[in-house]
């Protein structure tokens, strides 16, 4: 196959996203397998798409964590195939995984869940907010491990405002309100996605679903989402008050930070199942 960078042997296709596709490579310098993703053909003289993909390597490459995917290297190929060049994980998206078993049990849910928390809030603490959390974005391995791709569209966290106009936004299906406004953006934004994440792996189903993007978008910020005990009777209060905390519309009532979500699931972990029940109404 074609050979990027003099020693990234181009293998076959492994992912397709809206501004990439993602291959399986072989650095043929250092004999192992990497995957490398390649901006899209039609961004290729797109300055916007050019300066997010420079900032997405960055913000990656800035990180080092177990839960997010190592940024090894970037380049630039005949002036027109940008690419960076990350960790191969072989594993399915989260997204594959929840479809396969109609959602997940309550045990891989946490998990999961305290995986992603645990590179969100490394990333934070770096001052990194990734605003595209959503199963896609996620990996996991074989054995359970848990990574955390795509800081497409990340920002810094001192940013201020930031306006959706103009480029490819993430999937409406696990935008904060805030996000669907168009409006201020810090880390609570991401942990509201990661609610909805939780959601769909415990129910197997998003809270919010429409014929069109903005219709989703409406509904996280006016519709009141159905209880996760509501679709999955198995679901337990602790669990559900976690999640219902991430999903809180107003960000004043939404968990403040990583940390917080972090030691309420710790919380859970360890009591979780032995929580005395809600007394019957008699
Ligand atoms: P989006 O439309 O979500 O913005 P994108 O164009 O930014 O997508 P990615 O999400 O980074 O692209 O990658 C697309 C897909 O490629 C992922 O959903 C995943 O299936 C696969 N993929 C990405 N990174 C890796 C990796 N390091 N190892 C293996 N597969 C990967
Ligand atoms: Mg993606
Ligand atoms: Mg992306």
């Amino acid at each position: 196959g074609k050979v990027l960078g003099n020693r990234y042997e181009i293998l076959e296709k492994i992912g397709d996203g809206g501004m990439a596709l993602v291959y399986k490579a072989k650095c043929t310098l250092l004999n192992r397998y990497v995957a490398v993703k390649i901006l899209r053909e039609e961004f290729v003289n797109d300055e916007e798409f050019i300066t997010k993909f420079k900032r997405e390597s960055q913000a990656a490459a800035s990180l080092s964590h177990p839960n997010i995917v190592s940024v090894y290297d970037v380049g630039l190929e005949d002036k027109n195939i940008h690419y960076i060049v990350m960790e191969y994980i072989k594993g399915k998206t989260l997204k594959e995984l929840i479809k396969e078993k109609n959602g997940l049990s309550i045990e891989e849910t946490l998990n999961i869940s305290m995986d992603i928390a645990d590179a969100i809030g490394n990333a934070h603490e770096n001052g990194i907010i990734h605003r595209d959390i959503k199963p896609h974005n996620i990996m996991v391995t074989e054995d359970g491990r848990v990574k955390v791709t795509d800081f497409g569209i990340a920002r810094a966290a001192t940013s201020t405002t930031i306006t959706n106009t103009n480029s490819i936004i993430g999937s409406a299906h696990y935008f904060s309100p805030e996000q669907a406004r168009g409006g201020y953006i810090d880390e609570k934004s991401d942990i509201y996605s990661l609610g909805i994440v939780m959601y769909e792996m415990i129910t197997g189903t998003v809270p919010f679903e429409g014929e069109s993007p903005i219709t989703v978008a409406i509904r996280h910020i006016q519709e009141q989402p159905k209880l996760p005990s509501e679709i999955n009777s198995s679901v337990p209060k602790g669990l559900e008050k976690i999640i219902m905390k991430c999903i809180e519309k107003d960000q004043t009532l939404r968990y403040s930070n990583i940390k917080e979500l972090l030691r309420d699931l710790k919380e859970f972990k360890i009591h979780g199942d032995t929580q005395v029940k809600e007394p019957y109404n008699s």
